[in-house]
């Protein structure tokens, strides 16, 4: 178990790593955040959580949500239903590339990169008629917390500049790999994007991935091989570009996103949820991935 004061040293060793990595701004919304937060939390595998820094401040999550989009497809599809429409592959390009959905057909290479996450979302929409009503009440659920919310701001503002995530959806559907009404889906991405969590919802939320897919309710969400498959995606795809270098320096499955966040796991442990603003050079909070840098060091764990 990680004390506090373990957390707490974490964060003022990384602090002055600030500055030193770019806030995304491609929607004023997530440009205007502050960077000097600075916040890491973990859930332990006896239901504990602790943090230090600005760990009970929301953020955006972003791309976190990804993880709890193919977790919710694997509970509406069977494994064939979801991997004819996505791949498992790195992706070895940025996280929302159009180049690798022209060379692979319209088949995006894993459900982590902006594409994959499309095609995920289209699924969900097929089968659900309130998707977005019902990613909300399963993070709530997840995080025991129910004052969790969508920044509609940030919602909106990601759809009015939302070129490149239409443009990646309808290269798919001109492949034929995408159902929906491109607007539609595109809306209920962006809302899982949206979700306002702090790092201690976010550790309570992913402790199924530590915990063989049960909840930190008791709850079996997903089968133990769903858990350790969606772990491995994560450990080869979480982290986009950076994944090599993520799993070098840290070696945990992990998920980012453009806010700053990034959660991950030590199956059988911890999970674990920092945040930091600013990013590095392949979209991962660069202070984030330091934290988790030490932390692995300081309690000498790894997957690996
Ligand atoms: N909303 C972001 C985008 O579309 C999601 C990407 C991310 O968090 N990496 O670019």
């Amino acid at each position: 178990m990680p004390e506090q004061i373990l957390l707490e040293q974490v964060v003022d060793k990384v602090r002055p790593l600030i500055g030193s990595g770019k806030v995304a701004n491609y929607i004023p919304a997530l440009g205007n955040v502050d960077p000097n937060k600075i916040a890491i939390a973990v859930t332990t595998a006896d239901g504990q959580t602790v943090g230090a820094g600005d760990y009970l401040e929301p953020f955006s999550i972003q791309s976190i949500s990804k993880v709890f989009s193919l977790t919710l497809a694997l509970s509406l599809y069977s494994e064939d239903g979801i991997w004819c429409r996505v791949g498992k592959e790195p992706s070895g390009q940025s996280f929302n590339s159009l180049v690798q959905v022209e060379l692979e057909r319209g088949i995006p290479r894993n459900p982590f990169i902006n594409a994959g996450a499309l095609v995920i979302a289209d699924l969900i929409q097929a089968r659900q008629s309130a998707p977005k009503h019902r990613m909300l009440e399963e993070v709530r659920k997840l995080s025991g917390n129910s004052h969790i919310c969508f920044d509609k701001n940030v919602a909106n503002s990601e759809f009015k500049f939302s070129a490149r995530n239409a443009s990646i959806a309808y290269l798919m559907k001109s492949f034929g790999n995408f159902e929906g009404n491109v607007d539609t889906v595109l809306k209920s991405c962006f809302h899982y994007c949206s979700l306002k969590m702090n790092c201690a919802d976010l550790s309570k939320a992913m402790f199924y991935l530590a915990n063989r897919g049960k909840t930190l309710q008791g709850h079996q969400l997903i089968t133990p091989v769903q858990t350790r498959q969606l772990n491995a995606l994560l450990a080869t795809s979480g982290l986009y570009d950076g994944a090599g270098e993520f799993a070098y320096r840290v070696g945990m499955p992990g998920k980012s996103g453009v806010g700053g966040g990034i959660i991950a796991v030590i199956p059988g442990d911890m999970s674990i949820c920092v945040w930091s603003p600013e990013l590095d050079q392949n979209g991962n909070s660069l202070a984030g991935t330091h934290m988790l840098e030490h932390l692995s060091q300081s309690l000498g764990r790894s997957i690996f």
